[in-house]
């Protein structure tokens, strides 16, 4: 039982907390979720298409990873065993899981968010998050470089709109709005041009947000929270707090049970969250109530190494190591330059002629693409080996960098 005072204080505790919470409210971006319509199920419809209108689902007896909508008319869900799909939907066509061919379609897909924003952030196949805001900018710019620089002096009829100063980076609110619910159709019309599949997209100020919203016009269709406090409240008002990622099945129905369904019923009840769960996932439901989350979609997807290795029959001469070592550093740095990058742990990777696998590593004080460097770190990483089992020679047959 919950005291009266226990609640009063709970209740200026979360007000504290939820003032907070406000003043780092950031409405400037326009975050991005992609979901594609049920993604292995219409890559396999796509590759065979006497599929096309029959119930299908793919996966095994014992799991279903996806159903078309065929399928779902008969109640046929993910995460369900096969067989039950069966009973549901008897003519139901199950298709084995050809992972390889849906990574294929989704790096197409992959190269299409890239374009709009390289440090987008794939969630899993068939999702991918990411930040329309720069594009924007730039694409503002773009146009009122067109419509206002071009058309009055002329001296910055030479500057393109990268260079340009005069005219503005400054996206009014309702255009940049405007410009990302038409620029997320454009890449949804890629998308299909490029693959033959639909998705659906949710356009909203945080990633929380952009998720519900990618399935709010599902399939094949998008919605958007607008960039202001009203737009963000009356979505979140009638919310139910089940569809926002992280709140589990588990979870959900403990809310429910003491009548929190909507973000409207969590804020009214914001006094019994602290005393019903750890006070330090206070913080994350308080978010969810008034629709705060993250803008920053993170990119786990940046390369973190750049490598090459090689297999050899046997190289046990010091010189011979040497030079192999070389070789491949000269390799790695070329690949390095070509993709602009620099590193700064310099791992030596080795089998000897026995079968066992080591690794070495070395980490720079800086980050760098040096040639010189590089090697020179490889090299003592080398030599370190050699000498470690000297007077015996240090027989390989694989070594990496
Ligand atoms: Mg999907
Ligand atoms: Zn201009």
């Amino acid at each position: 039982k919950i005291t009266e005072a226990e609640r009063s204080a709970s209740l200026k505790k979360m007000n504290i907390l939820c003032a907070s919470l406000e003043a780092e409210r950031d409405l400037s971006h326009s975050i991005v979720h992609i979901d594609m319509d049920a993604f292995y199920a219409a890559v396999e419809m796509e590759d065979n298409p006497k599929l096309k209108g029959k119930p299908i689902a793919v996966g095994s007896s014992s799991m279903l990873s996806t159903s078309n909508y065929e399928a779902r008319k008969y109640g046929v869900r993910a995460a369900m065993p096969g067989f039950i799909g069966k009973k549901l939907c008897p003519q139901l066509i199950i298709v084995p899981c050809n992972f390889k061919r849906y990574r294929e379609v989704s790096n197409k897909v992959r190269a299409i968010i890239e374009a709009y924003d390289p440090d987008y952030s794939p969630a899993s196949l068939d999702e991918m998050y990411f930040d329309l805001t720069e594009y924007i900018k730039r694409e503002y710019k773009k146009q009122m470089h067109l419509n206002v620089c071009l058309k009055q002096e002329s001296a910055v009829m030479d500057a393109s709109y990268e260079v340009c100063q005069s005219c503005s980076m400054n996206v009014p609110r309702e255009e940049r709005d405007l410009l990302a619910y038409n620029i997320v159709k454009e890449i949804r019309e890629k998308i299909c041009a490029v693959t033959n599949l639909t998705a659906s997209a949710g356009i909203a100020p945080n990633v929380m947000l952009a998720k519900v919203c990618s399935d709010q016009n599902k399939p094949n269709g998008q919605y958007q929270i607008l960039s202001t406090l009203e737009a963000v409240n009356s979505f979140v008002c009638s919310m139910p707090v089940k569809k926002v990622s992280g709140i589990g099945p588990v979870t959900g129905q403990i809310l429910n049970a003491i009548g929190i369904h909507t973000c409207w019923d969590m804020w009214e009840k914001r006094d019994v969250i602290p005393i019903l769960f750890k006070e330090s996932s206070a913080d994350f439901y308080m978010r969810v109530a008034l629709g705060i989350g993250s803008t920053v979609v993170k990119s786990d997807h940046v390369r973190k190494s750049i490598g090459t290795e090689q297999t050899f029959r046997e190289i046990s001469q010091p010189e011979e190591l040497r030079t192999k070592c070389q070789e491949l550093c000269q390799e790695v740095v070329e690949d390095l330059k070509l993709r602009n990058m620099v590193g700064k742990v310099v791992v030596l990777k080795y089998k000897t002629t026995s079968f066992d696998s080591h690794t070495r590593n070395h980490s720079l004080p800086y980050h760098t693409a040096d040639e010189e460097v590089i090697s020179n770190t490889a090299r003592k990483l080398l030599d370190a080996e050699i000498a470690a089992v000297a007077p015996k020679p240090l027989c390989l047959r694989l070594m990496g960098m």
